[in-house]
């Protein structure tokens, strides 16, 4: 298969940084970052430092992005953000069914699909999050897992919706943990699922930026990034210290 798959380089701050704090975080990716031909930049900052993270990416090279967003425009759902509100923040990217939202906050498939497909009507294009557990992979049945994870939405918006998507393989047991999945065994896993996409259609197969997620950082991104269907990364601790996330982004493209 060709690749001219651009590499993404996303970081998901989740539920850190102060307002201070996410400011100069974001100013100083901003200030020391180039843009390149072939890699793209994004960060995926808390709702609240939208506004704010926002004025300072718009007219940059960086891409921004949320963590979450409800499928319902509107309505009574205390507490809740709806994915057609983050289009007011010129919200690039979201993630969808990241495993700390799938185990705590109770994102099932069918709920995963609806965000999914709530971003996309958005148009803000969805990074659909999907990994096994450690339980899972040591049965054997990893890619099964996946594939039905990526099924429940193939089945809510068909398979040409994932030409404005991403996938974000993140097993289980290699986010947050310091336990990174070996080059290999993401290759690995990534060429399964492109071959199984391809499947479906060969073309969104051969498109799709794949990220490889799961404690990814400074020191083992090089070796990850340069596999050949790993598009790209999806960085949680590691983007939280701007120097680590561009050492990251400048393995990439
Ligand atoms: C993540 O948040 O998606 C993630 C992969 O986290 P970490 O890089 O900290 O493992």
């Amino acid at each position: 298969m060709s690749n001219l798959r651009k590499k993404l380089i996303a970081g998901n701050w989740k539920m850190n940084t102060s307002r201070s704090e996410a400011i100069q975080l974001a100013s100083n990716v901003i200030a020391d970052s180039l843009p390149k031909e072939g890699a793209e930049l994004l960060i995926c900052v808390p709702l609240v430092h939208l506004a704010d993270i926002g004025k300072l990416t718009a007219n940059t090279h960086i891409k921004l992005g949320a963590q979450d967003g409800h499928w319902e425009s509107n309505g009574a759902f205390t507490g809740e953000v709806s994915v057609s509100m983050l289009k007011d923040y010129q919200v690039d990217y979201l993630l969808v069914g990241h495993s700390e939202r799938r185990e705590m906050f109770a994102d099932d498939d069918a709920r995963v699909a609806k965000k999914f497909a709530a971003a996309l009507k958005n148009g803000i294009t969805p990074i659909l999050c999907i990994g096994e557990s450690l339980e899972q992979r040591e049965q054997g049945v990893t890619l099964e897992v996946l594939q039905t994870q990526v099924k429940a939405v193939i089945d809510e918006v068909g398979i040409e919706a994932f030409s404005d998507a991403a996938i974000a393989y993140e097993p289980i047991w290699a986010i947050g943990t310091g336990r990174t999945a070996t080059p290999e065994q993401a290759q690995e896993v990534h060429f399964e699922l492109r071959r199984w996409l391809a499947e479906y259609n060969p073309e969104i197969a051969d498109g799709i930026q794949i990220l490889y997620g799961g404690s990814m950082n400074a020191a083992n991104a090089d070796e990850l990034l340069s596999q050949n269907d790993i598009d790209g990364g999806l960085i949680g601790g590691a983007s939280l210290k701007a120097e680590d996330f561009l050492t990251i982004y400048s393995f990439a493209g």
